[in-house]
């Protein structure tokens, strides 16, 4: 490592605990100044070492000459009339991923990338269009929920009042839930995404709970595997269609990971899950995958899997050539399913003013033009907000 020059510094928000401690061994401090330092940065979202004051003067300085706590930079931050927020972030050369807020009632969900891009290219999906340019490194994923904490004003004070069992209220916080849902298929950048869930999940960090984490995948049926074994939280699988015929042509990795082999992955990875069911979302496109023959083959399907289903209205973006489900077809599409005992919801489009609903959002930024009418779009939203 050169010590030196400011991006040769290691991005401490990218280092899970153990990382944290083998760093202070290494450089000769106590063990133990790693999870202080994790408690600085993940709970008070701090960057500036010398505002560490609970840390030793020369140790402090050690870290502002080797280390640095740096999030992507906010390209533009955008409000929708719904209070849904989305951010677009720089991850470098041209590239642009988005962390988008959704506040309810109840709870603050943030949606994260985890690549630039995704090379799953599924027919129905923006992103996918896009092509895939890269991955995210644990640092710029997990920068994207302390970014959101900043940017909102979590109370960095929470962290004060909880020292007896190490995990915030979570009425202190905004940002309550995660979901891996943005850019990118997460099981494709295993390793960034797994520690980045360590980092969540600890008490030292963010301290969510593994029910309160969703990793969404399009089905890499190895690693879904992984995850059970690693760290498993809540899992949602974007399932699209009842039959190997039509996932194929919609999600292309079905191809190589075919529904039974799904399935079955499902079932092992329920052994470990916080929670007693997997979630499926099924993107409702007209005339595709919205027949009641489909919600029947569907039902046949998922038979030994306990689930929920959550049905996304198709959100459309240029050029895509397919539209969403009627709203009557949607709720026949419910009626069958939840006739058959599975709980079905259909997702509430959030932010689409704004184009941060699922499957709209941004990638290469080296289209300027077009960059510059989002934003354009994006104002008008706020100004409506
Ligand atoms: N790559 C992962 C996670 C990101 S996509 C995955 O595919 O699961 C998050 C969800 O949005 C997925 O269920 C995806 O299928 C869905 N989605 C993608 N494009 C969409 C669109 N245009 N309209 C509605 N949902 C879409
Ligand atoms: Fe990738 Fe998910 Fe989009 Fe498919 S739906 S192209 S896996 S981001």
């Amino acid at each position: 490592m050169n010590d030196t020059g400011a991006t040769d510094r290691i991005d401490l928000l990218g280092l899970d605990r153990p990382s944290l401690v083998a760093l202070c061994r290494d450089w000769g401090v106590k063990p133990f100044r790693g999870q202080q330092v994790m408690r600085w940065v993940h709970r008070r979202f701090e960057s500036d070492f010398e505002a560490m004051s609970d840390l030793a003067r020369g140790f402090r300085a050690t870290l502002a000459e080797r280390a640095r706590v740096a999030a992507p930079a906010v390209i533009s931050d955008h409000v929708a009339a719904d209070g849904t927020r989305k951010w677009l972030l720089d991850v470098g050369q041209g590239n642009a991923v988005e962390a988008v807020f959704i506040p309810e009632v109840s709870r603050g969900t943030l949606c994260v990338s985890t690549q630039a891009g995704c090379a799953v290219n599924c027919l129905f999906c923006s992103t996918g269009k896009q092509g895939f340019a890269r991955n995210l490194t644990a640092g710029e994923i997990v920068g994207q929920l302390w970014l959101a904490n900043r940017l909102l004003g979590a109370r960095a004070g929470a962290v004060d009042g909880d020292a007896e069992d190490g995990a915030p209220d979570d009425h202190d916080r905004i940002v309550t839930n995660v979901v891996f849902m943005g850019m990118g298929e997460p099981l494709l950048n295993y390793e960034a995404t797994s520690t980045a869930l360590r980092i969540l999940l600890d008490d030292h960090g963010y301290g969510l709970s593994r029910r309160r984490v969703t990793v969404s995948t399009s089905g890499v049926v190895p690693m879904i595997d992984r995850l059970r074994d690693d760290v498993p939280v809540a899992l949602a699988i974007s399932l699209h269609a009842p039959n190997d015929a039509l996932r194929d042509h919609l999600v292309p990795l079905n191809r190589k990971h075919p529904l039974a082999e799904l399935m079955a992955a499902c079932r092992r990875y329920l052994d470990r899950a916080p929670r007693d069911f997997v979630t499926f979302e099924y993107v409702m496109l007209d005339g595709v995958n919205d027949a009641d023959e489909h919600a029947r083959q569907l039902v046949e399907l998922v038979r030994d899997v306990p689930c929920k289903f959550n049905l996304i209205p198709f959100n459309p973006f240029p050029d895509s050539g397919l539209r969403r489900s009627p709203p009557e077809r949607i709720r026949s599409f419910v009626q069958r399913l939840s006739d058959a005992g599975i709980v079905t919801t259909v997702r509430k489009t959030r932010g689409d003013d704004i184009d941060a609903a699922c499957g709209q959002l941004a990638g290469d930024v080296v289209d300027r033009t077009r960059l510059a009418r989002r934003v354009e779009r994006g104002r008008i939203a706020i100004a409506r907000a």
